[in-house]
């Protein structure tokens, strides 16, 4: 390649790295995941190395981290805070060793430090005779920022050291991180309130602690372990430094700092390839993030020995996971329908290996997460897998939209059998309402049909409606009176016998009650105590099918959203050409007598049920007394005329005594049930 072009690319590749440091390091808001800024900086090294002559020393291969934030005031390290060397694979790692042991030229093996990397940001701690008096953060490794008043909050760093044993002056360094489970609680409140969120826990526990409020520190959970020393006063004790890297960090822990309890003194390199395994394959299981182990040279003379490169010292690596963050872009979104009618949009991705495994799907779950994502097609975006986690879109490189993006449009009708879609109030779901027609929510809809509280088919079971939409026997639930016995039997582990008795249990199902069928229905929210009272308040399926949203209310317990569900449901012409379908199939129920105002002797008096009912279940005895014309409430009050207390009741039992409310026994209500005839 002509110098000019390398230098134009070399130029360009600082520029872009800047950038990247700027938000990673300063503003606390990476766009891009870390994988694709190794790849630059790696990049980077390797043009450097290839021509020397155009390596400077304003160059981010040679430089830490970002400048100090100018809110806070500065601290001058008194010895420099450095990065890590990087290594990605077993063949760089042993290439590191082979540079570490060569240079020892060693008679014995050399023993390693070996210790998870976690994933936060580097400080300082400075102690003056036992008290914290200044804390920093590592900045651009010679200055950093005063963030003392912030360090005080986090628990686990004392303020004072324990005993009496230790140097005058001790500068301890070591990671503040935030545990996996704060990061988790942090994002979600910030999605609750409309927030942004952080992108990973260390940007979260960087940004907590880059607070000019310490108040707002102390509420996000911070947590620290020691890893390292830096300028330690010898004045005073006599050799009090221990004389390996991990008895030093033992004696940290005597004097009250917290160290990684996975932290291992391991005999020689190969042990250290072995505790990277196990801590990958233990990753997950660990309380805070981590993004690989770092393997440090035990011996301390011989760190002396080996000393430093500009921006890290050559005694250590950071031993590094495959990353669980790449960047991809997003090519197309589809839509789904579940098995409930919930429509979600899935993101076909341009494949990308992430977390060990190619990914080119991932679910953008609803409308809601789309417009915070600000997403479009052809967005490049950070794709997300950690563990067995599915794939999850993190974010969009907005600098990368093409201008060819396109904005992502939600259907109107469902995708598999063109009804309607809705979205209910208070719902972040789009959903099908062709729910007993659509070929996606086909297996739902007839297993829920052939339940015991429906249609109470004998002998269909889950598995065998599976086999029977599978094999295209049935589409909706009134395919099932029309079945034959040849096509029953043909079906896996049936026979004769059993298609005989199942053609026995679909006749005698089609002797139903009008609340059953209308429960059988699967609407959304119509459970069996509402069908009930549905078919208990108009008597007919007609007058159910062409019911307002206004008159529904009337019924007990339907309130705006169920009435609105059951009006959508039957405006569906698919739904009611099925339930026609089913009526013709000759499915009856016999008429429900009419009852004059006065044979509703429980008119307008309000029960309350609670504690456990052990001869019937609550929502039945919800319906027998709404059947009667007793409204049934859920909280007691002065305007309770009874409550019913069963087994175990509580509060609600204290609070009825309380008001002087009538209390009945379960037996009190089985006997005002017999009196009435229900
Ligand atoms: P680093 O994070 O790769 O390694 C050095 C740091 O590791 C130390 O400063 C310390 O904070 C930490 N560490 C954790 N556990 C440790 C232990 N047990 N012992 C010693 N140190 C330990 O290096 P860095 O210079 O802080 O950052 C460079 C990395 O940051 C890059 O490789 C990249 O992954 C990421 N980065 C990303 C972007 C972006 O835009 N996404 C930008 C800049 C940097």
């Amino acid at each position: 390649m002509p110098t000019d072009t390398i230098t134009t690319q070399l130029a360009q590749l600082k520029q872009q790295i800047a950038l990247y440091n700027h938000q990673y390091y300063v503003l606390d808001q990476p766009t891009v995941p870390d994988a694709e800024y190794d790849r630059l900086m790696r990049e980077l090294i390797s043009i450097e190395e290839q021509h020397p002559s155009l390596k400077s020393v304003d160059s981010p291969s040679q430089k830490v981290g970002g400048k100090a934030l100018k809110a806070f005031s500065q601290v001058t390290h008194q010895l420099p805070m450095l990065s890590l060397d990087n290594v990605f694979s077993e063949q760089e790692w042993q290439a590191f060793v082979k540079r570490v042991e060569d240079k020892l030229a060693a008679s014995a093996a050399v023993s390693y430090c070996a210790e998870p990397k976690l994933d936060g940001l580097a400080v300082s701690l400075r102690y003056e005779d036992g008290l914290l008096v200044q804390a920093a953060t590592r900045g651009d490794g010679t200055s950093g920022e005063n963030i003392t008043e912030n360090i005080r909050t986090i628990k686990s760093i004392p303020l004072r050291l324990i005993g009496e044993n230790y140097p005058e002056v001790i500068e301890v360094r070591g990671e503040v991180f935030m545990p996996k489970a704060s990061f988790d609680a942090l994002n979600e409140r910030a999605i609750k309130k409309g927030e942004k969120t952080f992108a990973n826990p260390r940007n979260a526990a960087a940004g907590s602690l880059r607070q000019l409020d310490s108040k707002i520190t102390a509420q996000r959970n911070l947590a620290f372990y020691a890893y390292g020393l830096g300028f330690v006063s010898t004045d005073g004790i006599e050799r009090w430094l221990e004389d390996s890297h991990f008895a030093r960090l033992q004696q940290l822990k005597t004097i009250g700092l917290p160290i990684c309890p996975e932290i291992k003194q391991l005999d020689n390199h190969s042990q250290c390839q072995a505790f990277y395994e196990d801590i990958l394959n233990r990753r997950d299981e660990l309380s805070y993030e981590i993004d690989g182990t770092v393997i440090k040279v035990n011996d301390i003379a011989y760190q002396e020995k080996l000393g430093f490169v500009a921006r890290a010292p050559r005694w250590a690596t950071a031993y590094k996971f495959p990353a669980q963050e790449e960047i991809t872009v997003l090519e197309e979104v589809e839509f789904q329908v579940g098995r409930t009618g919930a429509i979600t949009p899935v993101a076909r991705l341009k494949p990308v290996f992430v977390g060990g495994v190619t990914v080119s799907n991932a679910t953008l779950h609803n409308q809601d997460e789309i417009e915070r994502l600000g997403i479009q097609v052809g967005d490049t975006v950070i794709i997300r897998r950690a563990g067995d986690v599915i794939p999850q879109i993190v974010s969009v490189v907005l600098d990368r939209r093409p201008e060819s993006a396109k904005m992502i449009e939600f259907p109107k009708e469902c995708p598999v059998c063109q009804s309607e879609v809705v979205r209910n109030e208070g719902e972040a779901v789009l959903r099908c309402t062709g729910g007993l027609f659509c070929g996606a929510q086909r297996k739902e809809a007839i297993k829920h049909f052939a339940s015991r509280k429906a249609f109470d088919i004998d002998g269909l079971g889950d598995k065998l409606v599976e086999q029977m939409v599978d094999e295209n026997l049935i589409q909706t639930p009134t395919d099932l009176f029309s079945l034959t016995e040849i096509q029953i039997s043909t079906l896996d582990r049936m026979g004769k016998k059993s298609a005989l008795n199942l053609l026995e249990s679909l006749m005698k199902a089609k002797q139903t009650t009008l609340a059953r069928f209308i429960y059988s229905l699967g609407i959304r929210e119509v459970g069996e105590a509402t069908a009930s009272n549905l078919a208990n308040y108009y008597l007919t399926l007609e007058t159910i099918l062409s019911a307002n949203i206004e008159s529904l209310q009337k019924v007990p317990d339907v309130g705006e959203i169920v009435a609105k569900n059951i009006v959508q449901f039957f405006s569906v012409q698919h739904n009611v050409e099925v339930i026609q379908g089913l009526v013709a199939s000759g499915i009856h129920w016999p008429d429900i007598a009419v009852k004059s105002e006065d044979e509703q002797p429980l008119l307008d008096q309000i029960f309350v049920l609670t504690g456990t009912l052990s001869q019937m279940g609550r929502s039945d005895a919800k319906a027998k007394l709404q059947s009667l014309g007793a409204k049934v409430s859920g909280s007691v009050s002065a305007k309770t005329h009874y409550l019913v207390a069963g087994e175990k009741a509580g509060s609600k039992l204290t609070k009825a005594q309380d008001l002087g409310v009538e209390v009945l026994t379960e037996d009190d209500l089985v006997a005002l049930f017999t009196k009435h005839d229900v």
